[in-house]
């Protein structure tokens, strides 16, 4: 049965709880341990799915489709174990399922209430697969302290106290701010938190302190003997020059045997930790640089397209290259020349949105990359919209769009190049949606497989005719332009099994432009880079020899 370990955090948000906790399962498996990492969010939203890139971040999406907190992308990025559907949960999803329950009458005539029926909802989650790994990481999301929290701390004390003793441990994160004016480390910050947490139930085994200065032992001592934790397992956290040092930092301070020590597991296993260290070599010894620009709309918050700018830097990683990402807004040039945008980059990446904004001037780059044999990476929509390019600037299609932007204007004004689906097969079964469906949960989403063409880019890339990938779309390209488009040069070299769905799309006479409807993104790891990254960057590379 899994050991299981709660991340909780304190005094500010966005202090890297994820990145710990993914540092930390990385670091349990150099160890030669099995680990499965979940979040537990207490917003009301069901799922991210309906939440704005600008508010959120990026959407994750799983194998089996799920739409999911962007920390289970570091989680998977960190571990290499693909996350499922039950691997992330909100308070709106306990909700609704708890109330779900009540209206079938599977209560019997009791009254409901947080503490047992949220609290065993929550509980329930956590005990999903735990015989399968050895360790399980359970993140909490937000701060202690939040009201939404409360329902999320209040189960994992229960749950610590139904176990056997010394089957789970707490990780608290708290920030260690620095008085320039006194030139010290200030520790009352922590302290609260803890007491905070204390007051709750739930005493910390180890705590990671952020801090921007080095922590002097006399420091944490005192937070050791304040806080009620051993000194040893006052863990420094320092900031990284890149995110995956974190597993090496981490070791070095030493809180993956803070964590074997917490459940005494005497003696530990030694690491092997030799993956990390090529990671790191990779990331600090580059060997050259390439721009890419990224043509976008969420452009002010990175974390928006999270799992891209991860995947170009993998990308960079199998090159030996540094890769520079220079975000461009795709609406500056909507009614302009994009030339002066976009000249001097080395490769042009679009990736994934929705909604008409910014399409002009994706559709702008797409050409752009089309006719300056610049390498051009379209993803889901940075798809469509090449496809669009190429209908209007190609084949003679001047009026060609995406019915997705007739939709959003309730007007008829383009060919629908682009249009919506809504009959799909997943495994053996058709899946249907109507036109008015409700935005949640209902595109094509999670792990589909794609069959493509022998002898084409795209085969030679991924050195196989058979893939499987991510998805998050509700449109599609029409294969009715199919024949017209391929007779300029366009070709269909990804399909889905059944033919009817494009996935992939390439220009057969350029040094390098692929179009995918899915994410790619999403399965890149920095120990195995995805081979579409890993062979963008390389023509990147090569376009960077030639200017
Ligand atoms: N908006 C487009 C669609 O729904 C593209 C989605 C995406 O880029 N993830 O098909």
């Amino acid at each position: 049965m899994a050991r299981f370990i709660f991340i909780t955090g304190g005094v500010v948000s966005s202090l890297g709880k994820g990145l710990a906790s993914a540092a930390l399962g990385a670091l349990l498996q150099a160890r030669g341990y099995t680990v499965r990492l979940r979040k537990l969010d207490p917003y009301l939203n069901v799922d991210p799915g309906t939440m704005s890139p600008f508010e959120h971040g990026e959407v994750f999406v799983t194998d089996d489709g799920a739409e999911t907190d962007l920390d289970l992308g570091h989680y998977e990025r960190f571990t290499g174990v693909a996350a499922r559907m039950t691997d992330s949960i909100s308070s709106g999803r306990v909700y609704s399922t708890v109330l779900e329950k009540e209206r079938r009458g599977d209560y019997l005539g009791k009254t409901i209430q947080v503490i047992p029926h949220v609290t065993n909802e929550i509980k329930d989650f956590i005990r999903i697969g735990e015989d399968e790994v050895d360790f399980m990481l359970c993140e909490i999301g937000g701060t202690v302290g939040d009201i939404e929290g409360l329902p999320f701390f209040e189960a994992i004390r229960q749950f610590a106290q139904d176990k056997p003793r010394g089957q789970c441990i707490f990780m608290h994160l708290t920030l260690l701010p620095y008085l320039a004016a006194s030139g010290e480390l200030k520790t009352k910050p922590t302290q609260h938190s803890v007491k905070e947490l204390r007051s709750i139930g739930l005493a910390p085994d180890i705590l990671v302190c952020r801090s921007e200065h080095p922590i002097p032992e006399r420091e944490r001592e005192k937070i050791g003997l304040f806080c009620n934790v051993r000194k040893d397992a006052v863990i420094a956290a320092y900031d990284l020059k890149s995110i995956y040092e974190a597993p090496l930092a981490y070791h070095a301070q030493g809180l993956d045997q803070a964590v074997l020590d917490a459940f005494n597991i005497s003696p530990a296993p030694a690491p092997n930790l030799a993956v990390w260290h090529d990671v790191a070599d990779r990331i600090h010894n580059p060997e050259g640089e390439v721009s890419v620009a990224i043509v976008g709309k969420y452009t002010q918050l990175e974390d928006a397209y999270k799992s891209i700018a991860e995947a170009l830097t993998h990308g960079g990683m199998a090159n030996r290259v540094k890769v520079r990402i220079d975000w461009v807004d795709a609406e500056l040039f909507d009614r302009e020349d994009a030339a002066p945008y976009l000249e001097g980059f080395h490769a042009i990446l679009v990736p994934g949105g929705f909604g008409e904004r910014g399409t002009e001037g994706k559709i702008k780059a797409a050409q752009f990359a089309r006719e300056k044999g610049v390498p051009y990476l379209g993803i889901c929509l940075g798809m469509q919209m090449a496809v669009i390019e190429a209908a209007r600037n190609v084949a003679g299609l001047t009026t060609a769009g995406s019915e997705e932007f007739d939709h959003e204007s309730g007007s008829r004004r383009f060919e629908p190049v682009v249009y919506h689906l809504k009959e799909w097969i997943r495994g053996n079964q058709t899946v249907a949606r109507k036109a008015d469906d409700a935005k949640g949960g209902t595109m094509r989403l999670g792990s589909y497989d794609a069959v493509l063409r022998e002898g084409s880019r795209v085969a030679d890339v991924y050195g196989t005719t058979a893939i499987e990938e991510r998805h998050r779309h509700r449109y599609e390209v029409d294969t009715r332009y199919r024949e017209k488009l391929e007779a300029t040069g366009l070709c269909f070299t990804g399909m889905s099994p059944d033919g009817k769905l494009p996935e992939i799309v390439e220009w057969a006479d350029h040094p390098w432009f692929i179009g995918v409807q899915f994410h790619p993104e999403l399965k890149s790891k920095p120990f195995a880079p995805h081979p579409l990254f890993a062979d963008f960057v390389r023509a990147a590379v090569e376009n960077s020899r030639l200017v």
